[in-house]
């Protein structure tokens, strides 16, 4: 339903390096003529009626009216009141799936070079729930929540994936071994899921068996589908075996729309200095191009990108180089093709 016209899309440049690094995105959507109207907002929390501080209504809006959005890493303040803004933006737009592809690139030299996985993180409740209390003096406790619902979504998010993407494989990562209700739960739904895609293999894997055998050999694993805390720790473990978050896109998928990101937060130290690594969030975009259904584009940026990284000529210093966040931009543009 994407495929004609021009789409407005909602840019959250973010704080820090972000600004820098949604330039370079832009900067190269425009020379591939990609067929999107930025939407840019600012989401710098401002303080609510209720005393505490929150994404502006007009970003809230501007999503809502999109339903797709690209954005920049943001700044949660240490202290009392605030509230991570990331956080608040996945409860806000119910983004219940969070996925990040990881897979070996040709130039970037790591302990693999076949690494292909997809980690799908259930989003929005596990231990990351937010309810927390202390019971005495020393004494808290804090609640993982796991609903049938929301594992249920998750799961089938990820066979839908497999599927849409030619995947074979998807793995349920867990520990029911010792969490036997709430794991026991998500395992279920995916078991129940698993029957309805029967072209797709499943398998059961402990958390722990899958960490020991990823760093043994990554090809073992396809797609993988986990709760909350396992799949924020898992997915940056694979953004590691492919050369680290400044490379690694993710998006953030919701049943009214999509929000896509880089990974990697606001890099103070370099921030404001054209010395940052645009290609997280330059492929988050190649991620929303594919989910826009624009795959020409989507394939045509990718390919400039990667044969940039492939020729190891101009490269940002956290890969090696000696290149500013622009020259780096620029001969991504002249890669086009
Ligand atoms: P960070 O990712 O900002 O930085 C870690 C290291 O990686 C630093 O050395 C930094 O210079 C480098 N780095 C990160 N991204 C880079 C890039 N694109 N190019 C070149 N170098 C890059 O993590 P941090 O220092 O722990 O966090 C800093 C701030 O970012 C905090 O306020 C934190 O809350 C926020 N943060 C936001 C997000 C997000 O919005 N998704 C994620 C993580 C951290």
């Amino acid at each position: 339903q994407y495929s004609s016209g021009v789409r407005k899309v909602t840019l959250i440049p973010g704080h820090g390096i972000g600004p820098e690094i949604t330039v370079a995105v832009q900067k190269i959507f425009e020379a591939a003529k990609v067929p999107i109207e930025w939407d840019e907002v600012d989401v710098t929390a401002v303080r609510g009626p209720d005393g505490k501080f929150g994404i502006p209504q007009k970003a809230i809006d501007s999503v809502n009216a999109n339903k797709i959005g690209l954005k920049g890493p943001l700044m949660t303040p240490v202290g009392k009141g605030y509230r991570s803004l990331n956080l608040a933006l996945r409860k806000e737009f119910d983004l219940y799936a969070n996925v990040r592809p990881c897979k070996s690139l040709d130039g970037i030299k790591t302990l693999y070079d076949n690494v292909d996985v997809v980690t799908i993180r259930e989003n929005t409740e596990g231990e990351y729930s937010g309810i927390e209390h202390e019971i005495v003096d020393g004494v808290v406790q804090s609640i993982k929540l796991i609903t049938e619902e929301a594992s249920k979504r998750v799961a089938e998010f990820a066979f839908q994936f497999a599927r849409d993407n030619n995947r074979k494989k998807v793995t349920a990562v867990h520990k029911a071994n010792i969490m036997r209700m709430s794991d026991g739960l998500f395992l279920r739904c995916c078991r129940e899921l698993a029957t309805k895609y029967p072209d797709i293999k499943f398998e059961e894997r402990y958390l722990d068996t899958v960490c020991l055998n990823m760093v043994q050999d990554p090809s073992k694993f396809d797609v993988l589908v986990m709760p909350n805390l396992y799949g924020d720790i898992m997915s940056d473990m694979c953004s590691g075996l492919v050369g680290g978050l400044g490379l690694t896109p993710s998006g953030n998928i919701g049943k009214n729309g999509a929000l896509f990101e880089s990974v990697h937060g606001t890099a103070p130290g370099i921030a404001g200095a054209d010395r940052a690594n645009p290609t997280a969030l330059l492929l988050s975009g190649v991620m929303m191009l594919q989910h826009l259904r624009l795959p020409q584009h989507a394939h045509r940026i990718q390919a400039a990108c990667f044969s940039v990284l492939k020729e190891g000529r101009v490269l940002t210093e956290d890969l090696g180089g000696t290149s500013s966040c622009t020259e780096y931009t620029n001969e991504i543009i002249k890669h086009l093709q």
